[in-house]
């Protein structure tokens, strides 16, 4: 494993264990597998554990796994509380134990304001008393860094960077997002401010990898140096020195042992100016048919009118981005388990957690006109009957 330093020396592992996407059977997480997993990547020099308060389960399922193996000492632990709970720092206090509790430990190593948009957000904190609150926190030992993840552009981005000494940063940026979001500026901005930066999404929610288009695989396959995109994608983020620590999502064994490889084998600078040129062709490519810039973060679930709104956006992506009949069979599968696209009652609940900032009402209403085919809801009904 390789490692980077964080603001006052220590070292992290490049590669981080984002615990957002841990493997679930209906809906709980499945433990035996997570342990394993998150084991193997801890025997293989993994030290950056990222989780967050309103990732279900998944707070718990590390503060166990840790105490079991007897590993907390040599792990670092990033959670994150969201701004929109933190009414008074009384609550700000109960949220932190009871995250606490969870984790089954004394202190939280990073300690993130959960997805902050705006640089009002902050200034709201600040009236409350916020930084205070800080200093006490890591005077009695309960917080040792501070700092935020953040979804918005990169004026807001830079300005929260300047309205505090933060210790750290979390930003969504991978080589699609090179430009969009924090973006390389505000990554070099925060970096040449001393604050090191972590990154989430390298792969955009699987965007990088899974599904491509054909012409994006072709990019792929005929150039001269052979990857996989997820390497790739992997590869772009470690080949700049402004980048900390990379969090991938893990679940399977396989990505698991991928990852740790990539991260060994990565070197600062090594990408080539015909790596950068391809790279700049599969966005162009995968720009051309993405309908839905969807990651599958699922921030805006549950829907009250049960649609699964990242699965619908994944098969109409697949639609353009393969064929009109791979992503209606997906959109089959879904609406037998799932309310269709056309069950929106436009409520508005889910697109204000939504970090990319999509229009998911008007979205679904093109999903629905273009997918929401009677023998698409048929073949949807009959595939729910077979399953049972
Ligand atoms: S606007 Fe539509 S998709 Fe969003 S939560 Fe309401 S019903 Fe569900
Ligand atoms: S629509 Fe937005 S909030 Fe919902 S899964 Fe996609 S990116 Fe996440």
């Amino acid at each position: 494993m390789k490692y980077r330093n964080d603001k006052y020396g220590n070292a992290l592992s490049v590669l981080g264990f984002g615990c957002m996407r841990f493997q679930k059977k209906v809906g709980r997480i499945v433990m035996q597998e997570t342990e394993r997993q998150v084991m193997q990547a801890f025997r293989n020099g993994i030290n950056y554990f990222d989780t967050a308060f309103i990732y279900p389960g998944s707070e718990a399922a590390i503060g166990e796994i840790f105490q079991k193996n007897g590993i907390r000492e040599q792990v670092h632990i990033a959670t994150k509380i969201p701004p929109a709970l933190i009414r008074s720092l009384e609550i700000l206090d109960k949220l932190l134990d009871e995250q606490l509790k969870r984790l089954r430990t004394d202190y939280i190593d990073f300690y993130l304001f959960h997805m902050m948009a705006d640089v009002k957000t902050w200034n709201r904190l600040q009236e409350m008393g916020i930084e205070q609150w800080i200093s006490d926190k890591k005077a009695c030992g309960k917080v040792r860094q501070i700092g935020f993840s953040f979804h918005g552009d990169t004026e807001h981005f830079c300005r929260i960077i300047d309205a505090y000494d933060w210790d750290m940063c979390l930003i969504q940026y991978n080589y699609m997002d090179e430009h969009t979001q924090a973006g390389r500026r505000g990554l070099v901005h925060a970096h040449e401010k001393g604050i090191p930066v972590m990154i989430m999404e390298p792969l955009r929610g699987g965007k990088l990898v899974n599904d491509l288009p054909a012409r994006a695989e072709q990019t792929f396959a005929s150039h001269a140096v052979q990857h996989t995109p997820a390497q790739w994608a992997l590869r772009w983020l470690w080949d700049q020195p402004e980048v900390t620590v990379v969090l991938s999502g893990m679940n399977t064994d396989e990505m698991v042992r991928d990852n740790i490889q990539t991260a060994c084998d990565t070197q600062v600078g090594e990408l080539t100016q015909a790596d950068r040129e391809m790279l700049a062709e599969v966005v162009r490519h995968i720009n051309s048919s993405m309908k839905v810039g969807c990651t599958a973060c699922n921030y805006c679930m549950p829907c009250p009118q049960n649609i699964n709104i990242s699965g619908t956006f994944a098969a109409y992506n697949k639609r353009y981005a393969k064929n009109k009949a791979a992503g209606l069979k997906d959109y089959a599968r879904l609406t037998a388990q799932y309310a269709p696209a056309s069950a929106c009652i436009g409520c508005g609940k889910c697109e204000s957690h939504c970090p990319q900032s999509i229009s998911i009402r008007a979205q679904l209403r093109e999903v629905s006109e273009e997918m929401d085919g009677t023998a698409v809801r048929i073949l949807g009904k009959t595939m729910g009957l077979f399953k049972k």
